[in-house]
């Protein structure tokens, strides 16, 4: 099987996720696209994420409608930060040995690639697939080569539609009392001002 992982913190899960699992999994003929929100990432320790078990119900309510989509809650299972590098191995090692892995990371999010734990293992254990964010500029692949010589064979670049939307701006909107009506869907929408999430 080839299976899609796409890790991040959701909070909340929006139409950007969304687009960008559909596009790369139809665009590389992946089975199977698995959400997987992290418990704290160590690189967001600045801001206070929303509840584990908030950002998963969102996730829940925004796949339920595909059958490609699935979430893992992996990392929110361990205690502690968690790094993709050790997240991975622990699925592969779980899973059939023919699967093929392949990690999708926003332009953005792979800028701070060379600050991931050992981001030449994560790439000896899965593909990176990278797609394009409005707003980032492309990495510099030229400034990664002499850290991770492998690390332009094992980017896999995709065309995905460009969503302007982050969570930041959907927490921001939500605060500012701006609708997020068409920017995540309706039932996260109506999950977020349910429980009061995101408000003052
Ligand atoms: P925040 O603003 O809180 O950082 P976010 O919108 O960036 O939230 P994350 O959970 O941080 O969402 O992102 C998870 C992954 O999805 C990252 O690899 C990120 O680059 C990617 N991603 C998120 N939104 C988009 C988008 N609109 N287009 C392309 N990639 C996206
Ligand atoms: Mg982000």
């Amino acid at each position: 099987m080839k299976i899609g992982l796409l890790g991040g913190t959701f909070d909340p899960i929006h139409m950007g996720h969304l687009i960008i699992a559909q596009e790369v999994r139809v665009r590389l003929g992946l089975d199977k696209i698995v959400f997987m929100p992290a418990s704290h990432p160590w690189l967001k320790i600045d801001r206070k994420i929303t509840d584990a078990r908030h950002r998963l119900a969102m996730i829940k309510l925004a796949i339920a409608s595909d059958s490609c989509f699935e979430v893992s809650t992996a990392e929110l299972d361990r205690p502690g930060p968690t790094y993709t590098v050790d997240t991975v191995e622990a699925l592969k090692a779980k899973s059939n040995p023919t699967d093929e892995w392949y990690f999708i990371v926003g332009s953005d999010a792979l800028a701070d690639f060379p600050r991931w734990k050992e981001p030449k293992r994560v790439i000896s254990l899965c593909q990176i697939v990278q797609v394009e964010r409005p707003g980032s500029s492309n990495i510099d692949l030229a400034a990664l080569k002499p850290l991770i010589p492998e690390v332009s064979s094992c980017l896999r670049p995709v065309d995905v539609p460009q969503i302007d939307i982050s969570s930041t701006a959907i927490r921001e909107r939500v605060m500012m009392g701006y609708p997020i009506r068409y920017m995540v869907p309706p039932d996260v929408e109506a999950y977020i001002y349910e429980h009061g999430l995101y408000s003052r």
